[in-house]
């Protein structure tokens, strides 16, 4: 068989399994909103220019701790071994099937500044092109997509807590250009009996652009499902996804904030 029919034939597949190709209609309704998990009816928010970027390639502040300078991965880990993806020309790059790596290191409530470039020869479309993500504590992600002229549902594009709130504006930088997170995640806090004392937040800027303020979860981000809570001491590390699409990252840090570090 033609390898070009297998291509047709699982497009047209996952195009089925997406129905119009750009979100769901069989998931359940997110807990406090009138969607349902990546709704493909939920409106898409607009696109923005961006204007300069102070923060983008700039030195971290002096209290950082700095995750990538550039040379390394030696702040990473694949498992339990040495992070596997490509360091080259003060990036890293995902290497498609070879898994997340995540930070050696855990974290409580943060500041961090990341870097990403989606890659600059388009292909794919709607979740299959420049897909990555930065995952706070496993259970918490903000998507790295190429979201610059690529329909797919509101709750998955760039800058979205994927699976329950899309950014506030779409300020993507073209493919292959650089895009700047620069994010306050909050951990959610327990009491002793493991009852929600507060959930997890975000506040985050992308190219400079406010794309959530204050933006309360009412539970772990998972794909097509509402996940509950599971009580935890708020510490976890951060990760970054492979989704099979070889997404660039650079000049990484972070900075612990308040009582639980
Ligand atoms: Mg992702």
């Amino acid at each position: 068989m033609k390898k070009s029919f297998w291509i047709l034939l699982s497009s047209l597949l996952a195009t089925a399994a997406l129905g119009q190709g750009v979100g769901y209609t069989d998931t359940p309704q997110i807990r406090g909103q009138k969607w349902k998990v990546h709704d493909k009816d939920r409106p898409n928010p607009p696109d923005v220019t961006p204007g300069s970027t102070f923060s983008n390639g700039a030195p971290p502040p002096s209290d950082a701790i700095v995750l990538f300078d550039g040379k390394d991965l030696s702040k990473w880990r694949s498992g339990k071994g040495p992070a596997k993806w490509k360091v080259e020309n003060g990036y890293f790059e995902v290497v498609p099937k070879s898994g997340g790596i995540e930070t050696t290191n855990e974290f409580g409530d943060v500041q961090l500044h990341l870097e990403f470039a989606t890659p600059a020869k388009v292909e794919g479309e709607s979740q299959g092109r420049g897909n990555s993500g930065v995952f706070f504590h496993k259970d918490f992600e903000i998507q790295v997509l190429d979201s610059y002229k690529n329909k797919t549902y509101a709750d998955g594009q760039a800058g979205a807590l994927y699976g329950q709130w899309p950014p506030l504006a779409n300020p993507i930088r073209p493919p292959g250009e650089w895009n700047t997170y620069d994010i306050v995640f909050e951990a959610p806090k327990f009491d002793a009996d493991g009852k929600l004392l507060k959930p997890a937040s975000f506040t985050a800027f992308l190219n400079g652009v406010c794309i959530h303020n204050k933006r309360a979860l009412n539970g772990p981000l998972r794909h097509r499902v509402n996940a509950p809570y599971e009580p935890y001491n708020g510490r976890g590390n951060l990760s970054l996804q492979d989704h099979g699409n070889p997404t660039r990252f650079r000049n990484i840090w972070i900075r612990p904030l308040g009582e639980y570090n």
